[in-house]
C-alpha cells in the first residue's frame, strides 16, 4: 500500500535525484514508468524526455538462457566483478515466468541477494503481471532512468525461452547466451535462431569435474558459429567458459564486451544498432497505443464478439474486420474498404 502522508514528488524533483543517482528515487521514477495510470503515464514519458539527453553513455548487456543455467549467479557475480573495476552495475530482469518458475524450484532464494547489497549496483526485479511486451517496453525505460543515474553497465536479464529474447535483443547493445556442458541443445531449449542473436556464447559452470565438459562443448560451438550467416555488424560471435561459481573466466567475457564497444563504435554500428532499436521502440508504442484506443473504445462489442467466436459462430477474421469497422466509424473515420 501507498503511503497516503508520503509526498508524490515532481518530474523536476525525480529528474534532479536521478540525475544524483539517488537509487530510492530513482526506483520510484522506475516505478512511475510502470505505472498504467494515464496520469503516471504522462509524467513519465515528461520524465522520460527530460533526461534522454543524459542517457546513451553505458554498455547495455542482455543476457539470456534457459532456467537453471546460472543466469542470476552470472550476473552476481559479473556484477561484482565489474564493480570491482570501479564501474557501477544496473540489472534489471524481464520476464515474470523466471521468478515464477524459480519460485517453485528454488523456494524463497533471494535473486542476487549480495549484488543488492552492494552500493554500486541497483538491482530492479521485473514488474509482476503485465504482459511480455509492457514488461520489455518498460524495461526500456527503466533502463535509459538508470543511465540518467550514471550507470556505466546495465545488465538485462531475461529468460532463454519465448519471445523474450527476441525483445530484449532488441534494446541491448550486446546479447550474451548463458549455456551449459552436456545438455544438448535440444534440451536447453535453444533454438538456433537465438544462438545467432548472440555477440557471445558462454559455456557456464566450468569448474570441478565439469570443465573437461564444458571444455569439449566450447569446441562444439565454436565449429557451430562458424556456419552462421555474418552478422551485420561484422562481429563474430564469440564463445568462452566460465564458473559463476568461483567467478572464473569472467574477465575474458568482460574483454569480449570492450572489444565489442570499440570495434562497434569505430563502424558505427553501435550507433546504428541504437537508432534502430528507437524505430523498434516507436513501433511498440504505436501498437500499443492503438490497442489501448481500440479497446476503450470497443471493448463491449469485442467482449461479445469474443464469445461468439469461442461458440464458433463467427470466423474470427471477419470478427476482427466488423470491430475495426466499428472502431473506425466511432471515430468518425471512413470505412477501411
Ligand atoms: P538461473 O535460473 O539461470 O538464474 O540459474 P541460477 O543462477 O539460479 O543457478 C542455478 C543453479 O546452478 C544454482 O544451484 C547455482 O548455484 C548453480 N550454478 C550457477 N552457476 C554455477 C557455476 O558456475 N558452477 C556451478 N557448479 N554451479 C553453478
Amino acid at each position: 500500500m501507498p503511503n497516503k502522508t508520503q509526498k508524490r514528488l515532481t518530474v523536476r524533483e525525480l529528474c534532479q535525484g536521478i540525475l544524483q543517482g539517488d537509487r530510492v528515487i530513482l526506483s520510484k521514477g522506475i516505478t512511475l514508468a510502470e505505472s498504467k495510470l494515464p496520469s503516471d503515464q504522462a509524467m513519465a514519458e515528461e520524465l522520460i524526455n527530460t533526461l534522454l539527453p543524459k542517457t546513451g553513455q553505458s554498455i547495455r548487456i542482455g543476457v539470456t538462457g534457459i532456467p537453471g543455467v546460472g543466469k542470476s549467479t552470472f550476473i552476481e557475480a559479473f556484477g561484482e566483478y565489474l564493480i570491482a573495476k570501479g564501474k557501477k552495475v544496473a540489472v534489471l530482469a524481464v520476464d515474470p515466468s523466471s521468478q515464477l518458475t524459480r519460485g517453485s524450484i528454488m523456494g524463497d532464494k533471494t535473486r542476487m541477494d549480495e549484488l543488492s547489497r552492494n552500493p554500486g549496483a541497483f538491482v530492479r526485479p521485473s514488474p509482476t503481471g503485465t504482459h511480455l511486451g509492457g514488461i520489455a517496453a518498460k524495461s526500456r525505460e527503466a533502463m535509459l532512468l538508470c543511465e540518467a543515474a550514471g550507470f556505466d553497465v546495465i545488465l538485462i536479464e531475461t529468460v532463454g525461452v519465448g519471445q523474450s529474447e527476441t525483445l530484449v535483443r532488441g534494446m541491448v547493445d550486446f546479447f550474451l547466451l548463458l549455456m551449459i556442458a552436456g545438455a544438448g541443445d535440444e534440451l536447453q531449449g535453444i533454438k538456433k535462431g537465438i544462438m545467432e542473436m548472440a555477440d557471445a556464447i558462454v559455456v557456464n559452470k566450468a569448474d570441478g569435474d565439469n570443465v573437461p565438459a564444458a571444455m569439449r562443448t566450447v569446441q562444439e560451438y565454436k565449429q557451430a558459429v562458424h556456419l552462421f550467416a555474418p552478422a551485420p555488424s561484422g562481429w563474430a560471435t564469440e564463445v568462452t567458459s566460465c564458473s559463476s561459481l568461483h567467478s572464473n573466466g569472467l574477465d575474458k567475457i568482460w574483454g569480449m564486451v570492450e572489444a565489442y564497444q570499440v570495434k562497434m563504435t569505430t563502424n558505427g554500428y553501435l550507433d546504428h544498432q541504437r537508432a534502430e532499436q528507437n524505430l523498434g521502440w516507436m513501433d511498440q508504442k504505436i501498437g500499443s497505443l492503438l490497442k489501448e484506443e481500440f479497446q476503450r473504445l470497443v471493448k463491449d462489442e469485442t467482449d461479445k464478439v469474443r464469445e461468439s467466436v469461442l461458440r464458433r459462430e463467427v470466423n474470427p477474421v471477419s470478427a476482427a474486420r466488423t470491430l475495426f469497422e466499428l472502431y473506425l466509424k466511432k471515430k468518425g473515420a471512413p470505412p477501411s474498404f
